[in-house]
């Protein structure tokens, strides 16, 4: 199964993606994760990345087309897309990609959740810098206050989840990424709309009702 997780900054994406892996055993292959894990190897890709995502911008879509097309060819079976694509041309680059190999996306899971929701979601969030595990100070706390439970060390801020340029990211969805859905609609894929604005586990269990209903070979 190939799944697209759509959603602004602090949906849940991340959180949701973990969650569905383990239950279906796909790869997660989140275009943040592979950016930062760039910048601390500080390869060239990365060294290109950074100023946009500390800005809040969005990195370009050559750069991320290319990285991303290389993850989901070394993928051997299903995956679940996470921050990608982002913009339409991403998008329609990803199904010419797909198509030439004679595949498709079987759904697009669409996590919705108002503006104002999100900032305490992002400000408030934690990040393991070694494993990637993300917490947030109020809603999914780690057992000892700072720490990772992956026995990492200590948890950190991201640089981009502060107030001004969350607020950047915000907008940038607004502008470039939530037209993405309508691509999709458009293109008269599956697409799964999930409310968001529910506790973590209730959002889980939303999609993983409807996941089950699709009749496709998990893995
Ligand atoms: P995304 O990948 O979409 O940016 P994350 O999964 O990293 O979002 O979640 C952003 C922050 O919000 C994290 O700190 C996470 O713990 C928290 N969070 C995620 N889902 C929920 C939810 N349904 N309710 C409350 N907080 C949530
Ligand atoms: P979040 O889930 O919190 O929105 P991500 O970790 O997915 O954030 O992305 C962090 C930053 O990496 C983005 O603000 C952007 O600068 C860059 N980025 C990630 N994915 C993409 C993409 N598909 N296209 C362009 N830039 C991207």
């Amino acid at each position: 199964m190939k799944l697209i997780l759509l959603g602004p900054p602090g949906a849940g994406k991340g959180t949701q993606c973990k969650r569905i892996i383990e239950k279906y055993g796909m790869e997660h292959l989140s275009s943040g994760d592979i950016l930062r894990a760039e910048r601390a190897e500080d390869t060239e890709l990365g060294q290109k990345a950074q100023s946009y995502m500390d800005s809040g911008q969005l990195v370009p879509d050559d750069i991320i087309i290319g990285m991303m097309i290389k993850a989901m060819t070394k993928s051997s079976g299903g995956y679940v897309l996470d921050g990608f694509p982002r913009t339409t041309v991403q998008g329609e680059e990803l199904d010419k990609a797909l198509a030439a190999e004679g595949e498709k996306i079987n759904a697009i899971v669409n996590l919705e959740v108002d503006d104002e929701v999100i900032m305490p979601r992002m400000t408030g969030r934690r990040s393991c810098p070694k494993c990637g595990a993300v917490y947030h100070i109020e809603n999914l706390k780690p057992r000892v206050e700072g720490v990772c439970d992956n026995g990492c060390g200590e948890l950190v801020q991201r640089p981009d989840d502060t107030l001004e340029v969350v607020s950047n990211r915000l907008k940038v969805y607004h502008e470039q990424t939530s037209a993405v859905v309508g691509y999709y609609k458009d293109s008269g894929s599956l697409i799964i709309n999930i409310n968001a604005d529910q506790p973590i586990e209730e959002v889980t269990a939303s999609i993983f009702a409807e996941l089950d209903k699709l009749n496709v070979q998990v893995g």
